[in-house]
């Protein structure tokens, strides 16, 4: 049973990866957010202690980490590390990419690609959304049509987050679109530097700027067989479990965030605070933090759980939706009410505001708000 409170094993975890960042993945983050600019060095420092790697196997050259420790883990870094676009590049790399080829990938595959994804050398992409299929994710147009030893794939893929400087990228395509999400589709395994496919201009961004995004064209392209992830037909259970773990998971860089901005909104609104204050004034700021401060420790706690019992390998399609629909609704709350109370208080702040235009889309990235209800009004049989 999950106990609730981190082990010391975990609380050294968060130690470490909070002094790293603050020591290597600080400063520059307003320039890169202002020119959306993806950062090789930051990636290769992060590398250095195994971030990109989190919960992969050391065999693999991963740090070994279970669903919840990857979690703190990722807490961690989105309170220290103040760049949210990086945290995000770096969380949707591991979660929704290399997760899923260390779980489906054959032996050649991972022991080919996963050493250099964990410490830093490779950045990876996943694209599943195309131009007209998000949430109804498997209505894709893109086809892989078998050829002998390879399949011939044609179509395009959009928002693909890292999608411009990706080294490698998990492809979605329909291996037998009659079949739809029933053994319609198939994962690739993409090398940029052997598969001839071609990734559009960086798309302009509200928030999450150093990560760039971008759509990914394949003509014709030839992908050898022995580049599948899973068995042909199966790549909906490669894709549903990544996003359970990104559901869980990433919503820890938010968590850190969000503790990060409840402290810098204390800090300013001691400041303000003084003994003249009227009651109902210094009741209205002190209770608004107070609520938010009791909804992130609950938020925290429903992630928590429904890591830890991803790590007992159970599905948590419900818990995973529950825990990103609450975090990411939050994140967006949170972020919102500091950067008012900053700039109400005649100090707007560019930190803040900058984690606020980061929060907004992470009500649609890994599914939008409304799928994690379908998904949880379904499994209340609604
Ligand atoms: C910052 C960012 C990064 C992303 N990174 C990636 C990536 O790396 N790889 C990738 O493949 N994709 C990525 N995406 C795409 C993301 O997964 C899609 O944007 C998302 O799934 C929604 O799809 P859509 O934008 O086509 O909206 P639509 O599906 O067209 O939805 C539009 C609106 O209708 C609602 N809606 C749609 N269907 C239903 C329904 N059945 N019930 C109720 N409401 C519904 C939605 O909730 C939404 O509000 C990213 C998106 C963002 C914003």
């Amino acid at each position: 049973m999950y106990a609730f409170t981190p082990t010391d094993e975990q609380k050294a975890l968060q130690r470490e990866i909070m002094d790293f960042a603050v020591a290597h993945l600080s400063g520059g983050e307003e320039l890169r957010d202002r020119s959306q600019q993806f950062s090789r060095e930051w990636w290769a420092a992060a590398g250095r202690i195994g971030l990109p790697g989190l919960a992969i196997p050391e065999a693999y050259g991963g740090r070994g980490l279970t669903p919840l420790s990857t979690l703190m883990a990722l807490e961690a870094l989105g309170y220290a590390s103040r760049d949210n676009g990086m945290n995000f590049a770096l969380s949707a790399h591991l979660l929704a990419c290399v997760v899923p080829l260390w779980l489906y990938g054959s032996e050649a595959l991972k022991e080919a690609y996963l050493p250099r994804l964990c410490n830093g050398e490779l950045v990876a992409a996943n694209a599943m959304t195309e131009p007209s299929s998000g949430s109804d994710a498997f209505q894709m147009q893109t086809v892989a049509v078998e050829e002998g030893d390879a399949y011939r794939i044609s179509g395009a893929k959009s928002f693909v987050s890292n999608g411009p400087v990706a080294d490698g990228v998990l492809l979605y395509a329909a291996t037998d679109p009659e079949r739809g999400f029933l053994g319609g589709i198939s994962a690739f395994w993409l090398d940029r530097s052997l598969h001839n496919y071609r990734p559009g201009a960086p798309l302009q961004k509200m928030g999450l700027r150093s990560c760039p995004l971008s759509e990914l064209f394949f003509d014709n392209m030839l992908v050898d067989k022995s580049f599948l992830v899973g068995r042909l037909g199966r790549g909906a259970m490669a894709f549903n479990r990544s996003m359970e773990w990104e559901r869980v998971c990433l919503g820890g860089c938010h968590l850190g965030n969000m503790q990060r901005l409840l402290e810098m909104g204390i800090q300013l609104v001691k400041g303000q605070l003084g003994s003249g204050t009227p009651r109902h004034e210094r009741q209205a700021v002190s209770y608004a933090l107070a609520e938010m401060q009791a909804q992130l420790e609950s938020v925290r706690l429903l992630a928590y759980s429904a890591a830890w019992k991803m790590g007992e390998g159970k599905s948590v399609s419900r818990e995973a939706a529950m825990a990103k629909l609450a975090v990411s609704e939050l994140y967006k709350k949170i972020s919102l009410y500091v950067a008012t109370l900053f700039g109400g208080a005649g100090q707007p702040n560019g930190e803040v505001e900058r984690s606020h235009r980061d929060a907004v889309s992470s009500t649609i990235y890994s599914g939008t708000s409304e799928m994690q209800k379908n998904i949880i009004a379904q499994s209340m049989g609604l």
